[in-house]
């Protein structure tokens, strides 16, 4: 048995087999089969090889057509190092006899060609180092993707392991088969981590080498609330883990089943409006169910993740619609995409920024992907005749910035009005503030803007230079930090001053030690993940407002994270003993 120490992405206690997803840049470990699984990776290697075969074939043909048959000799090499009896044979070998997964047979003898070709002097022979790597990358293509794709089919609830899963494929997971994640990489408000508490997958992220660890069918717990993973547990710690996830989910739905119709108002009276954050609609019923009084954030980035193709207009509105059906009244914030840092549309360009975080992301590719941001704004605006929505604009980071995206919105205005389609002429528009630099204009921005959002995952990591998703600078992102601290009462303060709504819809909102103080900042509304919802309920039911206000005061002369996160602690649990 083994305990391997992460960062908490989404809570809960999910055991099972694991499963290894190897990455598209093919880091491939020493893994092992069972015994009972070698003739299924040995038939996973055949199928495999008689793919590539054929798309050797398709591409040598494509290669004769246009430019000769002479230059489609190339593909020759290719053809030889996927058929040599000698190469098949020891793959095999390994497969059966060491019990190699495939994937790792594969770069294991490809590899030890690629070393022999390029010790040679003779500049001939040498050549053939890049048909070796092409080949082991050809097959390994097929390998794992035939993995990703059996994602989908799978019969017994895994423990997904895998260095890193890009936000979009956290969305496509099920959690019908996927019992929990664990990855290598990863912090605990990077979308990934936003997305499996979403999905209520128990999940662990920043484990740093997990996916070489953990062989493929080893027992895996995978203790999203604590942060653990532990690998081939004994008898007696799986057992202690099955209840620990049965009365996770029992507390959890009786908590939500009890409070769901409680108003969230302080003891004092203050009402504190708790709304949804969901990255597709059909979080809604469950995020009632929750007590949710309406949905906060609609991160709509999500709702195509994996479609290739640029939604159309009648899919955004389609989707917006149905969403406002099921809120039967209640308000949909509608963030508009907030593309690009790590979420990216699959085949979308401008992966290779050198800084995807400080780059051509949000509002900012917004304006470059002209077209595809009018064809939502449209959507948003023609779905606002069938309820209450308000769209928000993500990462604004100045008064140009606002007043630019405010413009492309009245242009789409004056064409609807002009075309003669129905919608709602108040709609309310707001700015996430989530720079700094937002913060600090803060109040040139209210004087324009219908409400404020504050995105503190994102407010966090741009004050403190703090990549949100490497865990190896987890430890410095910290909520608590007095720069935050400030920004956030800045923004707030900008508001009230010019009677505009402000909310906060980073994770800050759901994590309970931050409640009293976001309360006694004046935040009379937090949007958060569902899940989290019932907690947060409980804890301002039992705060004072004018208590939590003396905190806040207190709390915005301090100059140290942690003493800072100390005080709220204690005056948390004071309150509220049963957070400590
Ligand atoms: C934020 O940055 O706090 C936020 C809510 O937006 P996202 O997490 O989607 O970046
Ligand atoms: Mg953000």
């Amino acid at each position: 048995m083994e305990i391997l120490k992460g960062i908490s992405a989404a809570p809960g206690v999910a055991i099972g087999p694991a499963m290894i997803l190897d990455t598209e840049e093919y880091r491939i470990s020493r893994r092992t089969v069972p015994v009972a699984g070698v003739d299924e990776a040995i038939e996973r290697l055949r199928h495999a090889i008689a793919s590539s075969r054929e798309e050797v074939e398709g591409e040598k043909r494509l290669f004769s057509d246009r430019v000769g048959p002479r230059f489609a000799e190339i593909f020759s090499a290719h053809e030889w190092f996927l058929e040599d009896p000698a190469i098949v044979r020891e793959l095999e070998t390994g497969i059966r006899e060491k019990r190699y997964t495939p994937e790792y047979a594969v770069s294991r003898v490809y590899r030890r060609y690629r070393k022999m070709f390029d010790e040679i002097e003779s500049g001939h022979l040498r050549q053939r180092v890049s048909d070796v790597v092409d080949t082991e990358r050809r097959l390994l293509r097929h390998l794992l993707g035939a993995r990703r794709k059996d994602l989908a089919s799978l019969e017994v609830p895994v423990v997904l392991v895998a260095h890193d899963l890009t936000p979009s494929e956290t969305a496509r997971l099920d959690r019908k088969n996927i019992a929990g994640f664990a990855t290598d990489v990863g912090g605990p408000t990077s979308h990934t981590a936003i997305v499996a508490r979403a999905l209520e997958i128990p999940a662990v992220v920043g484990l740093g080498s997990v996916s070489m660890e953990v062989s493929g069918g080893d027992e895996m717990i995978v203790d999203g609330t604590r942060g653990l993973v532990i690998v081939s547990p004994d008898t007696d710690t799986a057992k202690k883990h099955r209840a620990m996830g049965r009365n996770f989910h029992e507390h959890e739905r009786s908590l939500a089943r009890k409070l769901r119709d409680v108003p969230s108002v302080t003891r004092d009276g203050q009402a504190v409006r708790l709304m949804a954050n969901i990255e597709l609609p059909l979080e809604i019923p469950g995020a009632l169910e929750h007590g949710a009084e309406g949905v906060g954030l609609l991160r709509t980035e999500f709702l195509f993740a994996g479609v290739r193709e640029e939604p159309t207009e009648q899919q955004h509105f389609e989707t917006y619609r149905d969403a406002l059906q099921t809120l039967g009244g209640r308000p949909l914030v509608v963030r508009t995409q907030d593309l690009g840092g790590d979420k990216y549309l699959d085949g979308s360009e401008g992966r290779e920024e050198p800084n995807p975080i400080l780059g051509c992301r949000s509002l900012r590719l917004s304006f470059q992907r002209i077209d595809a941001f009018r064809t939502q704004l449209r959507a948003i605006l023609r779905a606002s005749a069938h309820g209450k929505v308000r769209i928000l604009f993500p990462m604004v980071g100045s008064l140009s910035e606002w007043r630019q995206a405010r413009g492309v919105l009245e242009e789409v205005r004056t064409h609807l009005r002009s075309s003669g389609v129905p919608f709602d002429p108040d709609v309310p528009v707001g700015a996430m503030i989530e720079v700094p630099s937002a913060a600090l204009v803060a109040r040139h921005l209210a004087r324009e803007c219908d409400f404020f959002s504050i995105g503190t995952n994102d407010l966090i990591q741009y004050c403190l230079a703090v990549d949100r998703v490497n865990e190896r600078v987890a430890m410095l992102y910290q909520p608590a930090h007095p720069a935050v601290l400030r920004l956030i009462h800045e923004t707030v303060q900008a508001a009230q001053e010019a009677g505009i709504h402000v909310s906060v819809c980073g994770e800050m909102s759901g994590d309970v030690q931050f409640t009293m103080l976001l309360v006694g900042m004046g935040l009379r509304e937090m949007s958060l993940a569902p899940i989290l919802i019932p907690e947060v309920k409980r804890v301002i039911c039992a705060l004072d407002a004018n208590a939590a206000r003396d905190l806040a005061r207190k709390a915005l002369q301090m100059g140290d994270a942690a003493e800072t996160l100390a005080l709220l602690r204690e005056q948390t649990s004071e309150a509220a003993p049963w957070t400590s």
